[in-house]
């Protein structure tokens, strides 16, 4: 709960600190009035023919009726200098043409996002119209704007160099923004096939479609040699966002494991992923394609998106990790989102941070989502190694089982002769192991194992294979230990048993041990011979009186 609420807190800072980012600058040395949608030929409306409909705009914003356009007239307030050159900048979130008629002059600038129109010399979010001779007051400059998708975009003049600066920061930013979110689906991808792991490959499908989104809705998509056509095509707009919407639905769906935890929830949202589906399909129908389908797939957006939350908020609250990570990766982009469409639709200026908060939080979104995938394959990590454990010891004596004894010897065998380095084998037998059953009972029996097991242990080195081959029947496997080391260590652990009685209780019982060697140079070839040296070398101990270490002569 503690968590929720500061990351509520934090949101609400947030919001505090961008909110007055939001007013809209306004710049005093112009006005801006309104002419209205397609006023007539371009001709009239620079004579003035037009200007008794002029409506002055209270902030030097452009709304221009989607893919009609609109005229709009600028007057100077106050005399623009030549020097140092000044321009007059449009900022364009959408892909726009406009066109300035600068006064005297019969032919407008014109200036597009993307095609043969637009301006190398900055990003295709900026059209820029070189005031060359500067304005002096009260002269009119005339604009038509038209653009593809409902926008705001912001009237300013200013010093041509400013706007240079501007521009390549805004170009910075925004490279660092898609190289990262690029970053981070490559990793999701790659990890998605390496693992196997559906979730990530998800992940990166959505982070995919999101960046060709917001390539899309910056126009660098199509500055791309060749795929200058497609830009303003709905159906590939439609393609992008549904493929991001859907994706990152699916994705919802499963890592907050909605069918489980909330299956209505599930239900809903896989209803969702049918609309956009939908939406995509109806797009190329002719004449039903025209309809107002991406009104329909931003309320499926909506939908999935609240549904998401009450899960994660459901997940959060049972304290599951995941739905607690994803509450965090996912806030700040709901309330930049909503945000966003509240700038859309009641038309307020393009924020200036909002422009990069809005991407920056798909990254964040990307970067936690990606840590909450990897927190959850570390879990399953984990599971996975305790109940291997389990499967591999030896409950008694915690040392393998008879089953990963084999296991690990054999590596270990394979690995010696890949390395040409020799392995010695040691099976080691407690004698009469029975008379300390018969005599103290059982559980003693089994306390007596379980302190041998630690002695051998604590003899061991790192990288040694102990294991518990039978009843009171240990094998131990030396690495890179030839004859004499192997002797030396079998002696070691014969003294580490006999040297002192095992203290159970009111009971000190003596113990000793009868250990067999065997050392293999060949590898696996050799494993089975040499396993069966050392167990007649211990045979060989029992029978020349017990407590003691033997070996064939080779
Ligand atoms: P030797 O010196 O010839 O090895 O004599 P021994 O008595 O140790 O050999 P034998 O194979 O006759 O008996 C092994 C005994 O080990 C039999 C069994 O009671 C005991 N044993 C085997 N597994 C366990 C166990 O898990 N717990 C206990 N307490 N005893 C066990
Ligand atoms: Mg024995
Ligand atoms: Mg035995």
């Amino acid at each position: 709960m503690g968590k929720l609420r500061s990351v509520g807190l934090a949101l609400c800072g947030l919001w505090l600190v961008l909110s007055p980012c939001a007013a809209a600058t306004t710049d005093a040395s112009f006005r801006v009035y309104r002419i209205g949608d397609l006023a007539g030929p371009a001709a009239e409306v620079i004579a003035g023919r037009h200007d008794a409909a002029a409506v002055a705009v209270a902030t030097a914003t452009i709304t221009p009726t989607p893919r009609v356009g609109g005229w709009w007239r600028l007057d100077a307030q106050r005399d623009v200098p030549q020097e140092p050159l000044q321009v007059l900048v449009l900022d364009l979130p959408n892909d726009t043409t406009s066109s300035a008629w600068l006064p005297g002059r019969a032919k407008p600038l014109v200036r597009s996002t993307v095609g043969l129109d637009s301006d190398p010399a900055y990003g295709p979010r900026l059209a820029v119209f070189p005031l060359a001779g500067g304005l002096r007051a009260g002269q009119h400059v005339y604009l038509f704007v038209d653009s593809t998708a409902r926008s705001a975009d912001r009237l300013r003049i200013m010093d041509e160099h400013a706007i240079r600066v501007q521009d390549r920061r805004d170009v910075q930013i925004n490279t660092l923004i898609h190289g990262t979110l690029l970053a981070l689906i490559l990793v999701g991808l790659g990890l998605g096939i390496t693992l196997r792991e559906s979730d990530f490959l998800l992940l990166g499908c959505g982070l995919a479609f999101a960046l060709l989104f917001l390539l899309d809705n910056t126009v660098d998509l199509y500055r791309i040699p060749g795929l200058a056509p497609l830009a303003g095509v709905r159906v590939v707009q439609r393609i992008l966002g549904s493929g991001a919407a859907f994706f990152t639905g699916l994705f919802m769906l499963r890592y907050l494991q909605m069918e489980q935890r909330a299956p209505l929830l599930a239900r809903i949202q896989r209803w969702m992923l049918a609309v956009y589906v939908f939406v995509v399909v109806v797009s190329f129908v002719p004449r039903i394609g025209l309809w107002q389908w991406p009104l329909v797939g931003n309320i499926a957006v909506l939908v999935s998106v609240i549904v998401g939350f009450i899960a994660a908020v459901k997940g959060a609250l049972a304290g599951d990790r995941p739905s607690q990570m994803f509450l965090w990766s996912w806030l700040p982009l709901l309330i930049l989102l909503s945000w966003r469409v509240l700038e859309i639709n009641l038309g307020w200026p393009a924020n200036e941070m909002l422009q990069y908060a809005f991407p920056a939080s798909f990254v964040l979104a990307g970067v936690l989502l990606m840590i909450g995938l990897g927190d959850r394959m570390l879990q399953y990590k984990r599971e996975r190694d305790a109940s291997n454990l389990l499967a591999r010891r030896d409950p008694l004596t915690e040392v393998y089982n008879r089953r990963a004894l084999d296991e690990r010897l054999h590596a270990a065998a394979h690995e010696a002769g890949h390395r040409s380095q020799p392995l010695a084998l040691l099976f080691a037998d407690l004698d009469h192991f029975k008379r300390i059953n018969d005599e103290h009972g059982h559980d003693i029996g089994d306390a007596c194992l379980r302190e041998v097991a630690r002695r051998l242990r604590s003899v061991l080195r790192f990288g040694d294979v102990l294991g518990r081959y039978g009843g009171e029947e240990f094998v131990i496997g030396l690495p890179r230990t030839a004859v004499d080391d192997a002797c030396a260590m079998a002696e070691r652990i014969r003294q580490a048993i006999r040297s002192e009685p095992i203290v159970c209780g009111d009971v000190a019982i003596s113990i000793t041990l009868s250990i067999g060697v065997a050392v293999l140079h060949d590898g696996l070839a050799g494993f089975d011979e040499a396993m069966r040296s050392a167990d007649r070398a211990l045979y060989v101990s029992k029978r020349e009186g017990r407590d003691r270490v033997s070996m064939l002569p080779a």
